[in-house]
């Protein structure tokens, strides 16, 4: 033994563990002094002490997930499968389990009909909680009686019924009830949306919002939305608080598919095919029309089809049939992938760490659901909007396409005149034209619109469409030629392209060599002036020097989507319409109404999986004609061509029954 280990080796002590035997080196290098021995000559030794945050950490049982855990510890108490979970029972349930454990996802909502364990997701995790990490918790749902059933069907049956809960329970009955659900560790806030005053009270670190498509829309009219008022009950835990939300969809802007839109990584379920073993997702009628759901070609009538499991399921790629079996087999063999980059869920969530995830789910999925019940629910609905939207909630588990947006699409159509797609308007009509890009990640999105006279600022759209590459947006904006239908040419007089996104070098380098007919254009949110200029001398994220500097055109979006909301909603024979060309297309009408205004933040706000190209190209447009001016231009008197006499046939906005107008066009218009 050395000298040095022998100031560190002391007696071995009566109590407490060994001590271990420290290198000097090592004690200097962490700050501590030397040790020297005590007034009893015994040599001094170091006690290392975890803080109690670090022991819990240790306590815990070790890289147990939560969907282990329910395998270990959950009891089915009700339902046509009681007994110990079984992940094999919901395949997709396990998924949504260890993402929501997850570090850093805070935020998990899960879009599906009834049947497909959501809420049993949400009690698996607050039995989780309550056994491995005690911290106030809150169990929203929809009303006060909702909330007495979760206590008496669901909580108090599952902590009593498994024995890792039950060790939780303080004994007395008076702790299970919906005012007051008390552990021995914890105490989990049953919350009802309508109860202000309980959602008022407390942060809490986990959030169960069970069914927040049937919350009322705000629980008092002085209050903010239940959701968001929710939203301010976990400031408190920022950095580890987590929230679990789960519902049947209703509509396209109800809160579970608002949810949805907003998640950064959105997750389907795919099936192996137990024949051919192809992954797949499962769908009613594929998306390139196919039937996926099959059943007698003969027989139309769901009760038979229903009654005698007629319905079966083909496999995308070997035709085979599935029954409902071979159904239950392809969902237990199946996963999670995420929409836009295909991968297997945790490879995504690895890979890119998204802080609010989602979930879709349909029944046919659900081995609670058979095919032919699905089947038979379809083709009962048929026909009748309000059974097809229960289909669509309680089977697909899609939202319903808002009646509403329907409405402003056609609003949108109304829009169009008589012009041809690229005839500019005539009869010394157009004061300018103006040209719009939209950036994307492989092609642009543009339009070209005409701007009037007058205070009112007319406007018309001349053309629209989509380019593959910057040659082709030059091609659109200054070589192809735009008349009137007297042969006045017009050439467009200012263009602005979207510089944001992945992009934005080429975009300068495209402005630079284009001066003075295009400004690289910025879109913000809150700005002071409407618009601005900033100078931009130098490459995004280099130093490499744009020769000469470019204007750096930035638009508060704010201001000018305000104002294009307010134009579309002038009727087209009015001063200032918003007018389209007779060839405008449905497209076009579904992106300009793409976004909605969040009346709470008063921010424009475009679901995800909405286009919004063309909206975002007018609102520039807008924000084009005030840096113009074009509203205090004065009209040149002389403007009208002398060769076009007053009453040749003039394209008016709206007006019916002209010459070349295409007949599906005219009875589109009705
Ligand atoms: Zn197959």
């Amino acid at each position: 033994m050395t000298s040095e280990a022998q100031w560190l080796v002391p007696p071995p002590s009566p109590k407490g563990p060994d001590p271990i035997p420290l290198d000097r080196a090592f004690l200097r290098s962490i700050g501590l002094p030397p040790p020297e021995p005590g007034p009893d000559g015994q040599p001094w030794r170091y006690r290392l002490e975890l803080s109690p945050t670090v022991r819990a950490a240790f306590r815990a049982p070790t890289g147990i997930m939560p969907s282990q855990w329910a395998e270990r510890y959950f009891i089915v108490t009700e339902g046509s499968r009681p007994g110990p979970w079984k992940n094999e029972n919901a395949p997709y349930a396990a998924g949504i389990l260890d993402a929501w454990a997850e570090p850093y996802v805070r935020d998990v909502s899960v879009m599906a009909p009834p049947q497909l364990c959501k809420s049993k997701v949400a009690e698996i995790l607050l039995g989780y909680i309550a056994d491995r990490d005690p911290a106030l918790t809150q169990y929203i749902v929809p009303d006060e009686s909702s909330a007495a059933e979760l206590v008496d069907e669901r909580l108090r049956p599952m902590f009593e019924d498994s024995p890792r809960l039950s060790r939780l329970l303080t004994g007395s009955p008076k702790d299970l009830t919906a005012k007051k659900f008390q552990l021995r560790t914890m105490r989990v806030m049953l919350v009802w949306a309508g109860s202000t005053a309980r959602l008022a009270a407390k942060a809490a670190k986990y959030q169960f919002r069970d069914e927040i498509d049937k919350y009322p829309v705000s629980p008092s009219k002085k209050e903010t939305s239940t959701e968001k008022l929710l939203d301010k009950r976990q400031r408190t835990f920022r950095w580890d608080r987590k929230t679990y939300r789960a519902s049947s969809p209703t509509t396209a802007t109800g809160p579970i598919a608002m949810a949805v839109s907003v998640a950064s990584a959105v997750f389907d379920f795919w099936v192996r095919c137990p024949i051919c073993g192809h992954m797949q997702r499962m769908y009613l009628t594929a998306p390139d029309g196919r039937p996926c759901l099959r059943w007698p070609d003969d027989e139309r009538d769901p009760n038979r089809i229903e009654d005698g499991s007629l319905a079966w399921y083909e496999c995308e790629r070997c035709q085979g049939h599935w029954d409902d079996a071979k159904r239950d087999r392809a969902v237990a063999r199946g996963e999670w992938r995420e929409e836009r980059t295909g991968l297997p869920l945790f490879s995504h969530l690895r890979q890119h760490k998204p802080r609010r995830i989602a979930f879709r789910l349909s029944a046919l999925l659900s081995m609670f659901v058979s095919l032919s019940e699905y089947a038979a629910a379809f083709l009962k609905a048929k026909g009748d909007k309000l059974l097809l939207r229960d289909f669509c909630n309680g089977y697909e588990g899609t939202p319903w396409q808002d009646y509403e947006v329907e409405r402003a699409e056609k609003d949108i159509l109304a829009l169009r005149d008589d012009r041809p797609r690229g005839l500019v308007p005539g009869g010394g009509r157009t004061a300018c034209l103006i040209g719009m890009v939209d950036t994307q990640e492989d092609h642009f999105i543009y339009t070209v619109r005409a701007l009037g006279w007058g205070s009112s600022l007319p406007s018309w759209l001349v053309r629209e469409g989509r380019v593959e590459t910057f040659e082709g947006v030059a091609q659109v904006l200054w070589d192809d030629v735009y008349r009137d239908v007297d042969g006045v040419e017009y050439p467009v007089r200012l263009s602005v392209i979207d510089s944001q996104g992945n992009r934005t070098a080429d975009v300068y380098e495209f402005c630079r060599q284009h001066r003075g007919k295009i400004f690289p254009l910025k879109g913000e949110q809150r700005m002071t002036r409407p618009h601005d200029f900033t100078r931009i001398d130098h490459f995004p994220n280099s130093e490499k020097k744009i020769p000469g500097g470019i204007k750096l055109l930035r638009v508060d979006t704010t201001v000018f989507k305000n104002q294009l909301s307010a134009k579309l909603s002038i009727l087209p024979t009015d001063p200032g319409a918003f007018l389209l060309h007779a060839e405008a297309t449905e497209e076009y009408a579904r992106q300009m109404c793409a976004e909605y205004f969040d009346e709470e933040d008063s921010v424009w706000l475009c679901p995800k999986h909405r286009a919004n190209h063309y909206w975002d190209c007018e609102v520039y447009g807008l924000a084009c004609a005030d840096l113009l001016g074009v509203r205090h231009w004065k009209r040149p008197e002389d403007k009208k061509p002398a060769s076009a006499p007053a009453s040749a046939p003039r394209p008016q906005p709206h007006s019916s029954g002209r010459v070349g107008l295409p007949s599906a066009i005219a009875r589109r218009r009705g």
